[in-house]
């Protein structure tokens, strides 16, 4: 089923925070991350999808229907959230089963489908156990294995992997990707997590103060952000405060550069973006935009290092990765820097 938000804005009772006019929609089958720093509005989405909260404008709807008025439990909607939120008092089977009970499915059927669920979560040997005496990354697959086992028509997982440790993080990532890809549920899932969003989803809608900043996907919001905001959720980046001197040059106060990014009139202030693994050094490669400068601090990091380059009259380096740091030259390819709004003050 696919979901739609249309021109959603939402006010917590009492407060200023919420969500100014968000629109967005998955497709069937599709896994779309809404990422953004706390607080900015990410599980009120959710909530709103969910039907934990009352009181919106604009239009939600699951496979075209509209679900206004429509109360949790008739949504069917499968949630995960980061504390696992399990029956402590129930077995592990009987937590699977839980959804499907209140379906009014008959024992023996949701006992079958929610072993069938235990075992494709690996869990199955645990059936019988009580959740508080499994491992974290444990909890949350069975939470996982909860929230399918009704076939929901949306999948919301809101931070379900920010208590986990990096390496069981890592793990369930792709676990979770797959079985959703297997389920073919439509799934919302938030996190604060770059990596995260970037890797798991097919689409990433940024939002950031209550507002949706763009939605694409990870490769598009990568390499062309509509903002320094997503440029620099979606990665490692210097963002520079330039000017548009005449149609594919911008003046950055220290070097007037060539850029391919049109559309911007002359006199027009930006902000000029530079991704670390675009700055060529040792050789530069690219003729246009060479600088001279003063290489900085290198940190090593295996297959990569990461460095600081002042270029010459600057006076903020630019961040650099490659296998071999800048020594006192370094050129930025036009094809790949992107001149973007200013960033407000
Ligand atoms: P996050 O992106 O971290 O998931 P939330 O969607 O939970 O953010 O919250 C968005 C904003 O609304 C935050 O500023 C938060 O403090 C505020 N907020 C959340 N829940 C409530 C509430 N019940 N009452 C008032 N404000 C709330
Ligand atoms: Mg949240």
């Amino acid at each position: 089923m696919s979901l739609t938000l249309e021109n959603v804005s939402f006010r917590y009772a009492g407060a200023a925070n919420g969500l100014d006019d968000v629109s967005l929609h998955a497709r069937q089958g599709e896994l779309l991350a809404v990422m953004g720093r706390s607080g900015s509005g990410k599980s009120t989405v959710l909530r709103l999808v969910a039907g934990l909260l009352d009181g919106y404008r604009g239009r939600i709807a699951i496979g075209g229907e509209d679900v206004g008025g429509v109360p949790v439990w008739r949504r069917h909607v499968g949630m995960v959230f980061q504390q696992y939120a399990l029956f402590p008092h129930l077995s592990v089977i009987d937590n699977v089963a839980y959804g499907l009970r209140m379906q009014g499915v008959k024992a023996s059927e949701r006992q079958r489908a929610a072993l069938d669920m235990l075992t494709r979560v690996g869990l199955a040997e645990f059936a019988t156990r009580r959740p508080t005496s499994l491992s974290g990354g444990q909890q949350q697959r069975v939470a996982l294995a909860r929230a399918l086992a009704i076939s929901p028509r949306v999948l919301l997982l809101d931070e379900p992997l920010a208590a986990l440790d990096a390496g069981i993080r890592q793990q369930l990532r792709d676990e979770i990707r797959a079985l959703q890809q297997a389920s073919g549920a439509t799934t919302l899932i938030v996190t604060h997590d770059r990596d995260e969003a970037l890797s798991m989803a097919d689409r990433v809608a940024v939002i950031d103060n209550g507002r949706l900043l763009q939605i694409d996907t990870p490769q598009r919001l990568y390499d062309a952000p509509a903002c320094a905001t997503v440029a620099s959720f979606t990665g490692l980046s210097t963002v520079l405060p330039a000017r548009v001197t005449r149609p594919g040059m911008v003046d950055t106060g220290f070097a007037e550069l060539h850029v391919e990014t049109g559309a911007w009139r002359p006199g027009t202030t930006v902000s000029l973006l530079v991704r670390p693994e675009h700055i060529q050094c040792d050789p530069p490669v690219s003729t246009l935009n060479r600088l001279g400068g003063h290489p900085g601090a290198v940190r090593f990091f295996g297959a990569t290092c990461r460095f600081d380059f002042l270029p010459e009259g600057a006076t903020t380096p630019l961040l650099g990765e490659s296998r071999t740091p800048a020594s006192f030259a370094i050129a930025l390819d036009p094809a790949h820097l992107r001149v973007l709004p200013p960033v407000e003050a």
